[in-house]
């Protein structure tokens, strides 16, 4: 043996244990406390009501935050009007393009800070809140400042004039990505905005009001309320808001669209969907699994457009979902501040009692579960990323929106019964395909019943591209030229 072999046959064995990266939390201030943001200022409630925010994946408190009442909701509606009516609205497009390019700016400035605050309060990986949401935050900013100075050349010939106030109510997803689908084109219109967060991610919304305020914008322009169901309520029904726009589940948009007949407010409504994602036997197949992965695991499948049922070509099936499982068992499940965590935290102990149920109801109807043997941290909520084989078109599991981490797999034989198949959903909001026939690509993607089709990749957004469902996945377009139409007046 030689001097080198033998130093090194008289070391301990190296302990490749895992080493988490975690991300510091010490660049975010959180206060203890959070009034309304109204009129440019926080404000304590008039109905003097608070509730706390939590850490999804600690249950530990992060702040109490206002309960906004009716009065509280006029208050803000009033002084988005008089902001409306005194500066915004008559302000030249060039103005307002600046003070979006600068908050644009600003976000860029602080995304470390606000894909933090962002991952606490509301448990997704650090790796998407900071490489996702955020840039995404910055370019809908970008994108629709660009458009502030430039509405004549858009809708040539038709005068475009912005709405009003708009009332803005949004889910708990994507909390700060969600705020900005929605501020970025209303403001870049000459619209004037109240917004309400979900109750259980109101943080981000919070810390960028005060940086909107820093950033010069007059007061009024943007405000928040903060609660529940009630206050959104209020906030949609107030009579002088113009223009709702709602992103939620289908349920409460269909109460919002009953509730709003007969008025003259402007409504979108971006709601629920239940992809199909389509894998024929000719796609790249470990391109597909990560496509697959992405899809459904993506932000723990808390997402609007995720691929939540899986076709797949009856002759790849099986070699198919085996690589996928073993995929499965290689996802890193816990701590979403870990910069190298996969699949992090469910948002509330309510979406982790729904998604709980429903997998008990795939278990009980047939079809056969798979879950990886990951250890999961002791407090916070939690759920395996799952899948279901044998799963038929008449399940539960294949028909309601999970929202979470669960993929129901069914298999197909031929382009026509993919469709059919892909299809037998009430919702319509977004889908994908793999193939390598471009030809194949055209002609699914023409009769596949949904807003986004995504060929050979999954959950691509663009604030150019514009975003939005058929069927009971709601109406109207966020993003692109589209995304203008609904803040705007006599457009279609
Ligand atoms: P939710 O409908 O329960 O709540 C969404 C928002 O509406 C929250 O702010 C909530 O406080 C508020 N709200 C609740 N009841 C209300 C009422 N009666 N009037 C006015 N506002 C009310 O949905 P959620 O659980 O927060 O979000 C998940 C849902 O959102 C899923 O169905 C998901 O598919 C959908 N979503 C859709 C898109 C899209 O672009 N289509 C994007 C993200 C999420």
């Amino acid at each position: 043996m030689t001097k080198a072999e033998l130093v090194r046959e008289s070391r301990p064995p190296l302990d490749w244990k895992y080493a988490p990266s975690r991300e510091s939390t010490d660049i975010v201030t959180v206060d203890q406390r959070y009034g309304l943001f109204i009129d440019g200022e926080f404000r304590r409630p008039i109905s003097k009501k608070y509730f706390t925010t939590i850490n999804p994946a600690t249950e530990e408190p992060l702040a109490e935050v206002a309960e906004a009442g009716e009065k509280d909701v006029d208050r803000a509606v009033k002084a988005a009007r008089s902001a409306y009516e005194d500066s915004w609205g008559a302000m030249p497009g060039k103005e307002r393009a600046k003070y979006l390019f600068r908050v644009a700016r600003m976000v860029q400035e602080r995304a470390r800070e606000l894909a933090v605050l962002e991952t606490m309060d509301g448990g997704k990986p650090i790796k998407e809140s900071r490489d996702v949401d955020l840039p995404l935050v910055a370019a809908h900013f970008f994108y629709y400042a660009g458009w502030a100075d430039k509405l004549e050349y858009a809708f040539p010939g038709l005068d475009p004039q912005p709405l009003g106030v708009a009332g803005q109510v949004i889910p708990w997803n994507f909390p700060l990505m969600m705020l900005a689908w929605k501020v970025a084109p209303a403001l870049a219109t000459g619209n004037t905005v109240v917004l309400k967060p979900a109750e259980t991610t109101p943080l981000s919304a919070l810390i960028f009001a005060s940086l909107a305020d820093e950033a010069g914008l007059p007061p009024g322009v943007f405000n928040v309320v903060t609660g529940a169901g009630a206050t959104g309520s209020n906030l949609v029904n107030h009579p002088d808001v113009d223009k709702v726009a709602f992103t939620g589940s289908t349920a409460v948009g269909k109460l919002i669209r009953n509730s709003l007949a007969g008025t003259n407010k402007k409504v979108t409504l971006e709601l629920g969907g239940k992809a199909a994602h389509v894998i024929f036997d000719d796609a790249p197949m470990d391109q597909a699994i990560e496509g697959v992965v992405n899809g459904i695991f993506f932000n723990q499948g808390h997402v609007c457009c995720a691929g939540s049922r899986l076709f797949v070509q009856e002759s790849i099936h099986d070699k198919f979902v085996e690589k996928l499982k073993r995929r499965l068992s290689t996802l890193r499940v816990g701590d979403p501040l870990d910069k190298n965590t996969d699949v992090g935290a469910i948002n509330s102990a309510e979406q982790l009692a729904r998604i709980t149920e429903l997998v008990e109801v795939g278990r009980v109807e047939g079809a056969e579960i798979f879950q990886p043997d990951c250890v999961l941290p002791r407090n916070g909520f939690w759920f395996r990323p799952t899948l279901f084989t044998g799963v038929s078109q008449s399940h539960r599991i294949a028909q309601e929106e999970i929202f979470g981490p669960v993929l129901s797999i069914m298999s197909f034989r031929t382009p026509d019964e993919a469709i059919e198949k892909a299809n037998n959903t009430p919702y319509g909001l977004s889908a994908g395909v793999w193939t390598s026939k471009g030809s194949r690509i055209l002609w699914m993607a023409d009769r596949l019943q949904a807003g986004v089709v995504w060929a050979n990749t999954y959950n691509k957004f663009d604030p150019a591209s514009p975003f939005g469902g058929f069927k009971e996945s709601g109406f109207g377009r966020e993003g692109g030229r589209h995304g203008l139409l609904a803040y705007l007046k006599g457009i279609a």
